[in-house]
């Protein structure tokens, strides 16, 4: 059997006001892969995101959800739908507990036996937040405040995961920690789109990366390929 698509960007283009950050991007997500989305500072990944997330319109172009064009719904009714996005910059709720937090992830849903067997699962991804479950978020580590917040959009029951930046400013034990546990996220079920800053940690784990270069796709391929092409390796894996 073929592959299935969960995730289609067809042509899409997006724009703060005059200022064009995504131009003519196509890509597609299959179903139980990791897929990367690479790039340096300002090439559009967040912007990209954001737009499948439905908090940002394209301009032009198409976001195709499971055979469905979700463009134009509000980021509360692309959560229903199974996209979820962890908070950019660890943006959780500081004062609120890990407990609250969870709670938080699954607001969307009414199936209360799979939220609290969800829970039960993502606690054993991160044995560190069931430690601090009554701990105020705000108080906690930059490490633990980013698996709180990868926890979060689990509890949202995605089939469609979407990380911004996981390891941005983790020690590098922790970022193999993350790296790791996203494995254990996908080899569960769970569909990824990962965007990164740190390109060889992505590639590492990823199935299918996607390089952006000023909001153009400059290239695509299986990741295992990026990570051994010299173009790739010069630009974005410190040579
Ligand atoms: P980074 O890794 O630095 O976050 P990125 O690849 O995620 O980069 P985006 O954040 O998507 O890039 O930004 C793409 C372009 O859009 C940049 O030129 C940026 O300056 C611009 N941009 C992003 N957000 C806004 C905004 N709210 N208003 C205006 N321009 C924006």
């Amino acid at each position: 059997a073929g592959k299935d698509v969960v995730l289609q960007l067809d042509d899409l283009s997006v724009s703060y006001g005059n200022i064009a950050a995504v131009k003519g991007l196509s890509m597609t997500v299959y179903t139980g892969e990791i897929v990367c989305l690479i790039g340096s500072n300002g090439a559009g990944k967040s912007t990209t995101l954001r737009t499948i997330s439905g908090l940002l319109k394209p301009k032009h172009g198409d976001v195709v959800f499971k055979g469905r064009k979700i463009n134009g719904i509000p980021g509360h009714e692309v959560v229903k739908l199974g996209i979820c996005q962890s908070p950019e910059g660890r943006k959780i709720f500081q004062r609120m507990t890990v407990s609250e937090n969870l709670d938080l992830g699954a607001f969307t849903r009414n199936d209360t036996e799979q939220i609290a067997q969800d829970r039960e699962r993502v606690l054993e991804l991160f044995p560190r937040l069931r430690e601090r479950i009554n701990q105020k978020a705000g108080t906690m580590s930059g490490g633990e405040q980013q698996m709180l917040a990868v926890a979060r959009a689990l509890l949202g029951n995605p089939s469609l995961l979407l990380l911004d930046e996981p390891s941005m400013g983790l020690a590098p034990v922790l970022v193999d920690v993350i790296f790791e546990t996203i494995q254990t996220i996908r080899d569960q079920g769970t569909t990824v789109l990962l965007v990164e800053q740190n390109a060889l940690a992505a590639l590492e784990i990823a199935d299918y990366a996607y390089v952006l270069e000023s909001g153009h796709l400059n290239m695509e391929g299986p990741a295992a390929q990026l990570l051994n092409d010299d173009s790739v390796a010069a630009a974005y894996l410190g040579g």
